[in-house]
């Protein structure tokens, strides 16, 4: 199958956003899925300039953060991944 759709790539470190094919986020070095990772399983949301170490992922499973301890920022990318990937599908309006 091919991924033409759309998805709204948010870097969860810096917040740059960007509207762009899996294809393209890959290309350009997102880390994001179907690409890196999974839909809905917490890994890595980075735009290229990012590093996963300031990641909700890394505050989860290398810093041992239970969710209490999240930021509201992380807390608001946990729950985005979590619904997946209705949360960041772009829907064309033709
Ligand atoms: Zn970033």
């Amino acid at each position: 199958m091919e991924e033409k759709y759309l998805l709204r790539h948010i870097c969860e470190v810096c917040g740059r956003t960007e509207i762009l094919t899996p294809e393209e986020a890959h290309s350009q070095g997102w880390d994001y899925p179907p690409k890196m990772g999974q839909f809905r399983i917490i890994s890595p949301r980075t735009c290229p300039n990012c590093m996963m170490m300031d990641t909700v992922w890394a505050a989860l499973v290398l810093q041992g953060k239970t969710l209490d301890e999240l930021t509201d920022r992380q807390k608001q990318t946990f729950n985005r991944i979590l619904s997946e990937p209705e949360s960041i599908l772009v829907v064309e309006e033709e």
